[in-house]
């Protein structure tokens, strides 16, 4: 396998490091800082988010998305309770049971929708099908911004399931791991798709934004981070250099570069969209919203893209295959890719 590959479209984490990331972590890379957060950079990174969000929030870095959405759900539940997702959400189908392992036993509870999105009376008849002592008790929504198959909750969607979630008492998670995608196709303040819309805690994506690694967990209920940082310590999660995790954040919040990367990425996704639709027998399977293209291919034509090097994932969504852009895709990978699957269609 060559080292490096170009263009790839299997997912936005193949990227590199964006400009705006790896200046900051130079400028972190500077002499020496106290460890374990206590560094002007990880104060600073905190205070960006805070900004971006316009509100005051508890922040918290961890190495990946896994860890963010498990501790963060952990910290919500208790071991007896249950968490309602999509049936098709990463917390359910691509986390290994990491959030049932750090909550002790919180189980996952699915409900079905359109297009990747919770359905809201699915998730009420989920919520109160039983109330009896032998049902794990619902605490949780949980939803994916963007969802796993590319499309993205408006702000009104987002209220009626938090609207939900505080009839019945439970609390509102996010899975923000492409947060920046939504926020740049819905154009709108980050806080409207946040704390203003109901989500108590977001985890807020970094590595496939263009970090080299690490998420942001975002308490928006303060209170709720209470001893979160043992959560975090206890897991392996408490980066002693965190000043590496945090600093690329403050890199592409205080360039604009977060919600910029994640814009041309959308952009290069709706190009692929487009012409890749206007190919004979190439069907799109979802509405192209954020940084993600999902077709339907012949099994032929797969095999033989698969064959010329491409890569590219068919086990997310109803068995299509799934393009990814990403903050470094140019139109030049897109004209290749669009030229190969015309030619070998
Ligand atoms: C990539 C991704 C994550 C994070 O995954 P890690 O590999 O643990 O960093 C979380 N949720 C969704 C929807 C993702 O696509």
């Amino acid at each position: 396998m060559p080292i490096q590959e170009r263009g790839q479209f299997a997912s936005d984490n193949g990227s590199g490091i964006c400009p705006e990331a790896w200046e900051a972590l130079e400028r972190a890379n500077r002499g020496s800082t106290p460890a374990y957060g206590d560094d002007g950079h990880t104060s600073a990174a905190s205070d960006a988010i805070r900004a971006f969000f316009e509100t005051d929030c508890e922040v918290f870095f961890t190495f990946n998305g896994t860890a963010a959405n498990s501790l963060a759900l952990a910290s919500l539940c208790k071991s007896y309770h249950s968490v309602l997702c999509h049936e098709r959400a990463h917390i359910e189908t691509d986390e290994c049971g990491a959030p049932e392992f750090f909550s002790n036993g919180t189980k996952i509870l699915t409900v079905g929708g359109n297009e990747g999105k919770v359905s809201l009376d699915a998730l009420e008849h989920q919520i109160t099908r039983r109330k009896d002592i032998h049902y794990p008790k619902p605490k949780v929504i949980s939803v994916t911004q963007c969802t796993e198959v590319g499309t993205v909750y408006t702000p009104d969607e987002l209220k009626g399931v938090s609207r939900l979630a505080r009839d019945y008492g439970l609390r509102v998670h996010m899975d923000g791991s492409r947060l920046s995608n939504a926020i740049a196709y819905l154009d709108v303040a980050p806080r409207k798709i946040t704390w203003e819309a109901g989500v108590d805690v977001l985890c807020m994506g970094g590595t496939k934004a263009g970090l080299p690694v690490g998420e942001a967990v975002v308490f928006f209920r303060k209170e709720l981070a209470d001893e979160f940082g043992y959560r975090c310590k206890q897991a392996g999660q408490l980066a002693s250099k965190m000043r590496f995790l945090s600093a690329p954040f403050l890199g592409v919040l205080e360039s604009g570069a977060y919600l910029r990367h994640a814009a041309h990425a959308n952009a290069m996704a709706e190009q692929l969209a487009q012409r890749l639709a206007s190919i004979d027998g190439i069907a799109l399977m979802y509405p192209r919203e954020a940084n993600a293209v999902f077709v339907q291919l012949p099994e032929a034509l797969a095999e033989a893209l698969r064959e010329k090097g491409w890569r590219f994932y068919t086990f997310i969504g109803d068995a299509g295959a799934r393009f990814m852009c990403n903050w470094s895709t140019t139109e030049a990978d897109v004209d290749a890719l669009v030229r190969d699957v015309a030619a070998l269609g």
